[in-house]
């Protein structure tokens, strides 16, 4: 089943063209790792996914439904003649709060205990009670090993446990799928394999995963599948073994005889 599925999609920042046209499909129940130089256009299409950032053309499918409300020209001639009728607008809220965002620098309330970063959102937007909410943050905590730093406040905790807790906030609202970008960029060496056992367990469990990382190894060990994004592109799409043993676009085997 499709879960995210991009068509052409075109994002620019002034005069910069930042995304080129990306069309890509990302299955239920996949992994897939992303990987390309700084300024590639990684983030921005990783932030296009959740409409963080606006894509100003193509097209972004969540579970079927269209949610960018970007129109071809052909749809906006269509609609002016009454061939097609308007397309409802779409809740973006809705499909957002579906995909859980990650990203390298640990996004949580400081103001708030760790119990507290995963229950506010449960609360305010799922609608849980606090027993209910509560009880799922227990669960979450315990499973990424932090039930015993449960009302600490985030100050205290080392930037693994943070961003183990980041994790466990996004998770808490339940979404469909996990977007990370370079979820361990921010951390000391000694504590970048806890946050990725904590992502490789979350995949084991089939949750759909899109992961921006220069963790060559990672890639290649958890993903379904590795693409390359350079220069505003996805310039290679491949399973993990074809993909690091024989590269076929230059770029990327340039890219990969630097950091293997
Ligand atoms: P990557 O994640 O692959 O390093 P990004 O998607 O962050 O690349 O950035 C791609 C390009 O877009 C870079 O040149 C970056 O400077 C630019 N860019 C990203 N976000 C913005 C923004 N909000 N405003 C202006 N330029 C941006
Ligand atoms: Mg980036």
């Amino acid at each position: 089943m499709e879960m995210i599925k991009t068509v052409d999609l075109h994002k620019s920042f002034g005069d910069l063209h930042v995304l080129t046209g990306v069309s890509e499909t990302i299955h239920k129940g996949e992994c897939v790792s992303i990987i390309g130089p700084s300024g590639g256009g990684k983030s921005t299409f990783l932030r296009c996914l959740n409409l963080l950032e606006k894509p100003e053309s193509g097209k972004i499918y969540f579970e079927g439904t269209e949610i960018t409300g970007n129109l071809t020209k052909e749809e906006r001639k269509a609609i002016k003649t009454g061939a097609m009728p308007k397309p409802e607008k779409v809740n973006i809220d809705l499909h957002r709060q579906k995909m859980g965002m990650v990203f390298q620098n640990f996004n949580v309330f400081p103001h708030l205990t760790v119990e507290q970063n995963v229950t506010i959102a449960p609360k305010m937007l799922l609608h849980k009670s606090n027993a209910e909410a509560s009880e799922m943050a227990k669960e979450l905590l315990n499973r990424v090993g932090l039930i015993g730093k449960i009302n600490e406040m985030p100050g205290n905790l080392s930037g693994g446990q943070k961003q183990r807790l980041a994790i466990v906030r996004a998770l808490a609202m339940e979404p469909e799928v996990m977007l990370f970008d370079e979820p361990t960029s921010a951390l000391d060496p000694e504590m970048v394999g806890e946050v990725l056992d904590v992502i490789k367990g979350l995949v084991a469990t089939g949750m759909t995963s899109v992961i921006v990382t220069h963790e060559m190894n990672f890639a290649r060990e958890v993903s379904d599948r590795v693409l390359f994004i350079a220069e505003g592109n996805i310039l290679e799409n491949a399973k993990p073994d074809e993909f690091f043993s024989h590269p076929n676009h230059p770029r990327l085997q340039e890219f990969l005889s630097k950091v293997l």
